[in-house]
């Protein structure tokens, strides 16, 4: 099947394309979308707008659209925790925070050994209550995206932010830029994509698969997994079946289990980041560099983070 939102690349496509189903933009005007989440208690989607410092919320009941938080320290990735608490990659603050119950924001991780993060980037929080996040530098390569600084650390890392003493471990040491991050539905393997090619030319444009120890709190093995065709695989999520829904330079690439590029949702802007939600699960929102998109498919969901 074939629709002017959908191209199918492998038969196995073909079950998650509904019929007469159409890409729809629920709102344009932004500089640069990226981590959007969707709240199921509040029936919305927030999502960061980060060059111009805000973060944006799509009402579900009504299709209106607000300015959830400006300043916002140039907020980028979004997730929710066990709570239903969300969870922001603060470029500006140079921080993973928390928003508690009552509004207050409480920073969760701001250094490693002792050293500035650089731009944490994107998050996820696995079912133990760990928080997992990536920390290029895109954050501080220039004032665009939040505030010009060298890297205290030096390197562009993954860690895991333990639930209950808060403390800070590096999970992965071996990427150039790492970006999005999802756990397989399993939580057998950690997803994490590479967008070095921005830095380094010939770099890492893909996503790596990683195994998780059986303590669930270390990696091992990151294996080159899929390769991004178009552009770069930035953030992605994953459906009950396994599938990686991820951003890339021409829409949001379907990815099978065995890591073969069944399909595509095609979206005419390059696309950052995509979060599941509706009542159902079964609508991807999708940031689309001005703009946030949405599209039903016939799936659901790993997860509401
Ligand atoms: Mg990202």
């Amino acid at each position: 099947m074939q629709t002017p939102s959908f191209e199918t690349l492998d038969p196995r496509f073909g079950r998650y394309a509904l019929g007469n189903v159409h890409l729809e933009r629920l709102y344009t005007g932004c500089r640069w979308s990226e981590g959007p989440t969707y709240v199921p208690a509040g029936r919305y989607v927030v999502w960061s707008d980060i060059p111009n410092n805000r973060v944006m919320r799509w009402d579900e009941t009504d299709g209106s659209v607000s300015v959830f938080m400006q300043p916002a320290f140039h907020s980028n990735g979004h997730t929710l925790d066990r709570q239903g608490r969300l969870i922001s990659c603060e470029h500006g603050g140079r921080c993973v925070s928390r928003v508690e119950h009552d509004g207050r924001r409480t920073v969760l991780a701001d250094r490693f050994e002792g050293r500035r993060l650089n731009s944490p980037n994107d998050v996820v929080v696995k079912s133990d209550g760990s928080i997992w996040f990536t920390d290029p530098t895109y954050g501080i390569d220039s004032d665009y995206e939040g505030d010009a600084a060298e890297s205290e650390i030096g390197a562009s890392q993954v860690y895991r932010i333990d639930p209950d003493k808060l403390a800070v471990t590096c999970v992965i040491d071996d990427m150039v830029r790492p970006n999005g991050l999802a756990f397989s539905p399993d939580e057998q393997w950690l997803y994490v994509a590479d967008t070095g090619a921005s830095h380094v030319p010939n770099g890492p444009r893909h996503l790596r698969r990683y195994t998780l120890d059986a303590s669930g709190r270390s990696v091992r093995d990151g294996e080159l997994w899929a390769t991004a065709t178009v552009g770069l695989f930035d953030g992605f999520r994953c459906d009950v079946d396994g599938n990686v829904w991820a951003g890339a330079g021409d829409g949001v690439h379907c990815i099978a289990p065995d890591g073969t590029l069944i399909g595509k949702i095609l979206v005419p802007e390059v696309v950052a980041n995509v979060c599941w939600g509706g009542p159902k699960r079964n609508r991807l929102f999708i940031c689309g560099t001005t703009s946030l998109y949405a599209i039903y498919l016939r799936t659901t969901g790993a997860s509401w983070i």
